[in-house]
C-alpha cells in the first residue's frame, strides 16, 4: 500500500531523513516511535506531500512519485489534490477549521476535493460521526468540544476522504489522559475494520497492542524495524533498547 524507496529531506544543511526505505502492506498497522528531532513527522509528512522530499520515490496505492531535487517530480494541483487524498492525515493539534459546525468540518473535503454532492456529503459525515460517536454534537463549533471530541472530529474529516492510508501524527499527544482512551479506542476499531495506517506515537503499550510493524528511527534512519514482540520487547539494537527504557 505505501513503498518508500531512498528518501531523502534536508532543511538547509540539516539531514533529516536520510535514505529511508519502507513498504508497509494493505491493513498493516505500523507505529513508529523515536526522540524528538528524529524525522518521524517528517517522514509522515512526506507520505502525503505536505513536505516535498528532496529525493527518492513515495508510492502510495500503487502510485509513483519519483523526486530528484527539481520541482518537477510533484503533479499540477488537481492531480496533487488528488494524491494527498489517498492519505488521512490527523495531528496532535487536530487543526480543525474553527468557523464550521463539526458536521461542515467533516462535510468541508467531500464537497470541495471529492466533489459529493452537498446532501450525500452531509449524509456520509453523519454516519462517520456515528462511527466516532459524535452524532450529537454535529451542530457544535470546535471551540464547545473536548480536545478528545475534536481529535474524533479530526479522524472522521479524514476518513470522509476515503483514504487508503490514515496517518496520525502524535494523535493523542495533545490531550489531558483521561481523553486519552476514546480516541485509542477510535483506532483500535479502525485497526480491526482493517484500515491500513501509520501511527507516530509516545504510546508504547497501545503501539505493542495495535501495532503488526514498528519502526524505531533515530537521527533521520531506520534503526530498526519489526513486528512488536521484537522491537518493543526484545530489541535488537542497543539505540532502541535504550531509548525503550525510558518508557518503563
Ligand atoms: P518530535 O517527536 O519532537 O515530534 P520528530 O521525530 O517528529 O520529533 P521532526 O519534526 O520530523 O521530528 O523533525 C526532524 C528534524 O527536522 C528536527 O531537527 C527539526 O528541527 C527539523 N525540521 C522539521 N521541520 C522543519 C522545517 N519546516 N524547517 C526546518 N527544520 C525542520
Ligand atoms: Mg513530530
Amino acid at each position: 500500500m505505501i513503498a518508500i524507496s531512498n528518501l531523502k529531506k534536508c532543511f538547509g544543511d540539516n539531514t533529516v531523513l536520510k535514505d529511508i526505505s519502507l513498504q508497509i502492506g494493505k491493513g498493516s498497522v505500523v507505529a513508529m516511535i523515536g526522540p524528538s528531532g528524529s524525522g518521524k513527522s517528517t517522514l509522515l509528512r512526506c507520505i502525503n506531500l505536505l513536505t516535498i522530499p528532496d529525493a527518492g520515490v513515495v508510492n502510495v496505492g500503487g502510485q509513483s512519485i519519483i523526486f530528484d531535487g527539481k520541482q518537477t517530480a510533484l503533479p499540477k494541483a488537481r492531480n496533487l489534490a488528488k494524491f494527498r487524498s489517498k492519505t488521512g492525515m490527523v495531528f496532535q493539534h487536530f487543526n480543525l477549521f474553527p468557523h464550521m459546525t463539526v458536521r461542515q468540518n467533516v462535510m468541508e473535503g467531500m464537497v470541495t476535493v471529492l466533489k459529493i454532492p452537498k446532501q450525500e456529503a452531509r449524509a456520509a459525515a453523519d454516519a462517520l460521526l456515528q462511527r466516532v460517536g459524535l452524532s450529537e454534537r454535529a451542530d457544535a463549533y470546535p471551540s464547545m468540544l473536548s480536545g478528545g471530541q475534536k481529535q474524533r472530529v479530526a479522524i472522521a474529516r479524514a476518513l470522509a476522504m476515503k483514504p487508503d492510508v490514515m496517518l496520525f501524527d502524535e494523535a493523542t499527544s495533545a490531550l489531558d489522559p483521561e481523553l486519552v482512551g476514546e480516541v485509542l479506542n477510535v483506532i483500535r476499531s479502525l485497526a480491526a475494520e482493517g484500515m491500513t495506517m501509520i501511527l507516530v506515537t509516545h504510546e508504547i503499550a497501545f503501539a505493542k497492542e495495535v501495532a503488526d510493524q514498528v519502526i524505531f528511527m533515530r537521527d533521520g534512519v531506520v534503526v530498526e524495524s519489526g513486528p512488536p514482540a521484537i522491537v518493543i520487547d526484545n530489541p535488537v539494537q542497543e539505540a532502541t533498547r535504550s531509548f525503550l527504557s525510558r518508557f518503563k
